[in-house]
């Protein structure tokens, strides 16, 4: 999937969960660096591949991304795997640690699970295309759903575009709308 796709996933993931999981109250500063880490979560996989737009935007992203590339054993492999997901969460789970005495007012917890969140759709989303997803790894088998290649989803291609982005928006607009009164409860309530 495209970054724009894997961004709007992960943002609905954790749409979906902040209103439906009960939870504490939490800071609008947490809330504000919950989303950020839930957009960074969504695209992160995908730093295995030299054209990710983390190394796009880097000046000297090019080179980081083919060593990476390297490094992470090329494209769709150990980030995109549970055993990836474990991993990261420790690494994120360090830095938010390193960055919390500047940012006291901030639930750390709460932005590693938005973190996480955005990383997990991020596998899902990328099981419903054509190359599939190394769950398993070190098993080398890659999944994907439908079980059938033929009936998956091209990264990038026109269901891509105008079925699946499509597809998510009208799924917020539902959700949204029929949890309305939840929605605004936990914004007067939850977010101090
Ligand atoms: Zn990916």
């Amino acid at each position: 999937m495209t970054a724009r796709t894997h961004d709007i996933a992960a943002i609905t993931s954790l749409g979906v969960i902040f209103v439906l999981v009960p939870m504490q109250a939490i800071t609008l500063a947490t809330f504000i660096v919950a989303i950020f880490a839930n957009l960074i979560g969504g695209i992160t996989p995908d730093i295995d591949q030299p054209t990710a737009p983390l190394w796009r935007n880097l000046p000297i992203g090019k080179y980081l991304g083919k060593i990476f590339d390297k490094l992470l054993g090329g494209h769709r492999f150990i980030t995109h795997s549970i055993l990836g997901l474990v991993l990261f969460g420790f690494l994120f789970h360090f830095l938010l640690v390193f960055l919390h005495p500047i940012m006291p007012s901030v639930n750390i917890g709460f932005v590693w699970w938005a973190f996480m969140i955005g990383m997990f759709s991020h596998l899902v989303m990328d099981t419903l295309t054509k190359e599939g997803v190394p769950w398993l790894l070190p098993i080398p088998i890659k999944l994907g759903l439908p079980p059938l290649k033929e009936w998956r989803i091209t990264t990038g291609s026109w269901v891509e575009t105008f079925v699946v982005f499509p597809i998510i928006l009208v799924f917020n607009a539902i959700f949204y709308s029929h949890h309305y009164d939840q929605l605004l409860y936990l914004i007067h309530n939850k977010i101090i």
